[in-house]
């Protein structure tokens, strides 16, 4: 497989995000034909994040999660975690490498069923060298107090609830003090109560400073999280796209993604003017805009401020096809919309009644309020 290795320079590496990855994509090869298993995935986590992942079985999930610990590489693209190109790793780096960076817990714990707990903790860091000898086993048990599993130390792991072992996995995901842990379905074997204290678990450590991806189904816990990256066919919607239109299906939150054209804007620059005609739908994918209404004889007024996630154009598009206010992008920075063309929604809202619906009342919203802007003007 050819894969140049690129390497960035010294700021660069600075300035990229925890994990950052650049047009991914998977092919696995299968009796009849290559498999496209990730297209073109772009994602971005800082540092400090704690970020779900969501999405229909055999979307992609756990071959995306595969690309970042470098259990699996992509096919083409790059792969970089807390500063390394995982995808030009080998195999003999490859291993140490992601034992000092990654704390990694599965869905079934995979702990080793023949020794203890508490040296299931020890075995990273025996691997990985990190801690002198003498230390490992005081850190093993202090990591076993933080998930208040010291009395079990010296059980073998069968010995403890589902639950339990859920706990000591991420005990030993933590054995070497990663900065990111990553977690495939880490709740999608325990009820909900045991889920919830592992979730807080998780949560306790994202307040340590730890970046955290979870893979999960449970849509209740995706929302508890910092941010959801929905991937549906082996491609990441667009998280704004979601927040905006949450009653659309995966696929057709893919199609929206897939139609949508990203525009920028500088701080303070005009985006669309006041009586122009409308066609086209905007979301808001980056910095704030600001929705402007001229009133006769009065200084225009900022009638409403949008950040990420929110939508504007819908009124035109129910409504007058024409403008009825201007938008600017705000002056505390720098503007990126996606814009959606009205023939794109219209085919859009033609399969989701509850979507047009939502759009309808925002729209009816919106449009009372501008009269009204307009009559107290007036
Ligand atoms: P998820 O975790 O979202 O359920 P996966 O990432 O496991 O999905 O799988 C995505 C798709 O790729 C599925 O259709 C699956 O059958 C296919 N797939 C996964 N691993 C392999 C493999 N090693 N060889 C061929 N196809 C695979
Ligand atoms: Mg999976």
């Amino acid at each position: 497989m050819a894969i140049s290795f690129f390497k960035p320079k010294a700021d660069a590496v600075e300035n990229r995000p925890m994990i950052d990855l650049r047009s991914v994509n998977k092919f696995y090869k299968t009796a009849v034909g290559d498999y496209h298993a990730l297209s073109d995935v772009d994602l971005q986590i800082d540092a400090g994040e704690f970020v779900s992942i969501i999405g229909k079985s055999g979307s992609g999930k756990t071959t995306l999660l595969n690309m970042i610990t470098g259990i699996d590489r992509p096919t083409n693209g790059e792969v970089w975690v807390n500063g390394t190109g995982v995808h030009g790793l080998n195999e003999n780096r490859m291993a140490r490498w992601r034992g000092k960076n990654l704390g990694i817990v599965f869905q079934f714990f995979q702990l080793l069923p023949m020794i203890s707990v508490i040296e299931n903790i020890m075995l990273p860091m025996d691997f990985c060298r990190t801690y002198p000898m003498h230390e490992r086993r005081k850190r093993a048990m202090d990591l076993l107090e933080l998930v208040e599993l010291a009395d079990h130390a010296h059980k073998l792991p069968t010995a403890l609830s589902g639950g339990q072992q859920q706990r000591v996995a991420i005990a030993r995901a933590l054995a070497n003090d990663p900065p990111v842990v990553i977690a495939d379905e880490p709740t999608g074997n325990l009820d909900s109560k045991t889920a919830e204290s592992v979730f807080a678990l998780f949560n306790d450590l994202v307040a340590k400073g730890k970046t955290i991806i979870i893979v999960t189904h449970d849509s209740g816990l995706a929302k508890r999280t910092h941010r959801t990256a929905l991937i549906a066919d082996g491609e990441i919607v667009n998280e704004y796209v979601a927040k905006a239109m949450p009653t659309l299906t995966h696929n057709q939150l893919l199609q929206a993604s897939k139609s949508a054209k990203a525009h920028n804007y500088e701080a303070g620059a005009m985006i669309l003017s006041e009586g122009t005609n409308a066609e086209t739908f905007y979301i808001v994918t980056h910095g704030t805009v600001e929705v402007i209404l001229p009133r006769p004889n009065q200084s225009d007024v900022v009638a409403l401020q949008l950040g990420p996630g929110k939508v504007f154009g819908e009124m035109e598009f129910f409504h007058e096809k024409k403008h009825r206010a201007s938008i600017r992008a705000s002056e505390s920075g720098a503007v990126e919309v996606l814009a959606i063309s009205y023939d794109q929604l219209a085919e859009l809202l033609e399969q989701s009644e509850v979507t047009r619906e939502a759009l309808q009342q925002m729209a009816d919203k919106h449009n009372g309020e501008n009269l009204s802007w307009r009559g107290v003007s007036s």
